[in-house]
């Protein structure tokens, strides 16, 4: 493919920019995209719904849905141009990725007439955020081995149990669960996938303090919270086939952040900071460094347009989608902490204004680990590249082909 902006995505580029030009404030040369203080409170949420409202009615909402969903159906491509230039300006955070990344494609593939038409629009227009509920205290990697059951009565179903690492829950409007239907089937087998209003009776949110000093993520704990059967998505026992269709979704997502777009600002920042005395950038050791780091961020970046190029010809999201992030992840981490190198002591200050962009390389250090365990921790995706990429032999699965009831858990 051609990486340099076709006549065509030239003109897309002008008018993209124009639109948020008309909208937005463009960040200076020193400004980070955000700061510490874009923390998801109620005043950035109603801000980023806003956003997304303006978008969406100037037809930019969500670019590559199809049309019928509400979407602009233009290709992976265009949508990383309008997403490069939405950088160069000053947002709020964006709470869409879950919902317009993963959810939407879900309930497109799976979901009933009825579904599509109640919920996906207004996903697309981003006045109902959406949160995945999906991992458990003993359900990560394993996620299939999850125990929050949900029993039939009548026209309902009645959810118990607990999730964890939910993103965004404590003020999402909706979410989407995956629960035990049946433990007399092997643990893949009886599964079951629901939507639920996350402000109905019997949920209850606690957020989970991090590092960084946010507060991200939460417990989610269900306390026979009814359901009706209209909002089960896929059939009684096929939860574990539409799980797969929102996992595979997300590692492309989470995998096409991983171009490396910080390069050009670690660059700045090896200028900006000293080394005996001179910018860093001037230092060979610095230089070597920052040589590898810009050939592997370039590396992930085109292994993204390939994908991307692929999806837009009418593939399907695979297991390849886990190279970039297996990649990209680590890569993300090791830019964060040769960012902190370069500032030296002032790596540990995290006050706004007195570090260089904002304390985002602090930010993006103290958040980078997680990148490399939500969507796929680094062992399980190098597991799905063996076996699935490469068609090495497989892990021994002590309880493949057992009743979940059965499995031995060790208590
Ligand atoms: C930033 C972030 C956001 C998240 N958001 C959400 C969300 O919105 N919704 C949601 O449902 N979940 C979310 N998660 C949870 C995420 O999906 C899980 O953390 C992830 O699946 C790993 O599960 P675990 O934490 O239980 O770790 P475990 O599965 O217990 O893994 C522990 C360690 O064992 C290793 N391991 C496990 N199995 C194998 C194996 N077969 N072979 C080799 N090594 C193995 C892992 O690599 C890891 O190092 C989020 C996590 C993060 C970090």
């Amino acid at each position: 493919m051609d990486f340099n902006d076709s006549p065509e995505e030239v003109a897309f580029r002008k008018k993209a920019r124009a639109f948020l030009e008309q909208h937005l404030t463009e960040l200076g040369p020193d400004e980070a995209p955000t700061g510490l203080s874009e923390r998801e409170d109620g005043d950035a949420i109603q801000r980023a719904k806003d956003w997304q409202a303006t978008k969406f009615d100037n037809g930019w909402g969500v670019l590559t849905w199809p049309k019928e969903f509400g979407g602009q159906g233009m290709g992976r491509l265009e949508a990383s141009v309008f997403a490069q230039e939405e950088a160069k300006f000053r947002t709020p955070p964006n709470v869409y990725g879950i919902g317009h990344g993963m959810l939407g494609p879900t309930l497109m593939t799976h979901g009933t007439k009825e579904q599509q038409e109640r919920f996906i629009a207004e996903m697309a227009r981003g006045q109902e955020i959406w949160c995945q509920l999906f991992s458990e205290p003993a359900a990560g990697s394993d996620l299939a081995g999850l125990r929050s059951t949900a029993v039939k009565d009548g026209d309902e179903w009645v959810i118990n149990g607990q999730k964890i690492w939910s993103t965004g829950a404590h003020f999402c409007d909706w979410g989407m669960i995956v629960t035990r239907t049946d433990p007399e089937l092997p643990k893949h087998d009886g599964l079951t996938y629901f939507i639920v209003d996350m402000r109905g009776p019997g949920i209850e949110c606690r957020p989970i303090k991090q590092i960084n000093g946010g507060s991200g993520f939460n417990e989610v704990f269900f306390s026979d919270v009814r359901v009706p059967d209209s909002q089960r998505v896929g059939g009684v026992g096929e939860g574990w086939k539409v799980a797969i269709t929102t996992l595979m979704n997300e590692r492309v997502s989470i995998g096409a952040g991983g171009g490396g777009g910080r390069t050009k600002d670690l660059f700045r920042l090896a200028s900006e900071c000293k080394r005996n005395g001179k910018p860093a950038i001037e230092d060979s050791g610095v230089r070597a460094r920052l040589a590898d780091i810009f050939i592997t961020g370039k590396g992930l970046q085109y292994t993204g347009y390939r994908i991307q190029s692929a999806l837009s010809r009418g593939g399907t999201p695979g297991p390849e989608g886990s190279i970039s992030k297996a990649i990209g992840a680590p890569h993300s981490q090791q830019v964060a902490s040769f960012a902190m190198e370069l500032q030296g002591a002032m790596g540990a200050v995290t006050q706004e204004g007195l570090t260089p962009g904002d304390a985002i390389w602090q930010e993006t250090y103290l958040g980078s680990p997680g990148l490399r365990i939500a969507g796929g921790t680094d062992e399980v995706l190098k597991n799905i590249i063996a076996e699935r990429v490469l068609g090495l032999p497989s892990e021994h699965r002590a309880d493949k082909g057992i009743p979940f009831r059965d499995v031995p858990t060790g208590s």
